[in-house]
């Protein structure tokens, strides 16, 4: 059941500072069977989707988007946190629930035109994903579909969110 999932994400008060409630999800992923069945859940929602990328948000986007992009049969590309990426990167800086940061992509990740699911595990204010997207247009990605495993709704996050795209999340708070 979707509920004793979600149950498994815990509440951390006042983390990385005052007045956020930080969701944990270390205790979600650290269940075996839950962590597959979170997994199983992305798969269905874009198996029929024609994802050639699965792109991957620093860091915790890491975890789900891995093995999604696994199960896809899709290619895994990085979203990296600045000064990681190794060759010719795009760059682009954003605005967080709690302070400012910027984020990375290979110029040469991705063919033009390819299509992509974006994967991160929260979805607060949307800056975090928006900068991605941007990067990923930059690069000449076409980015269909965005996922989350979290969503605080009341931040209205998904407003800044390309429309054309398809959101899922698989639990809102
Ligand atoms: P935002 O850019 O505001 O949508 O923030 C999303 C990013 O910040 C994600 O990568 C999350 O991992 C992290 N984040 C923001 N708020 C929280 C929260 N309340 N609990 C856990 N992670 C969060």
């Amino acid at each position: 059941m979707i509920e004793d999932l979600q149950k498994k994400i815990r509440d951390i008060p006042d983390f990385p500072k005052k007045g956020i409630v930080f969701k944990d999800i270390t205790t979600l992923i650290k269940d075996g069977a839950a962590f597959q069945q979170v997994i199983d859940y992305f798969y269905e929602q874009f198996k029929n989707e024609q994802i050639d990328y699965v792109a991957a948000i620093e860091s915790r986007g890491y975890i789900f988007g891995a093995p999604l992009a696994y199960k896809l049969g899709a290619g895994l590309v990085i979203i990296r946190k600045p000064g990681k990426l190794p060759a010719a990167v795009e760059k682009i800086e954003y605005d967080l629930e709690y302070g400012t940061d910027a984020l990375e992509i290979h110029k040469d990740a991705i063919e033009a035109g390819k299509r992509v699911l974006v994967i991160d595990d929260l979805l607060a204010t949307g800056g975090t994903v928006c900068a991605a997207c941007q990067l990923l247009e930059k690069v000449g990605a076409n980015v269909v579909a965005i996922a989350f495993m979290i969503e605080l709704k009341d931040l209205n996050g998904a407003l800044k969110l390309p429309r054309n795209a398809k959101l899922f999340s698989l639990f809102a708070y």
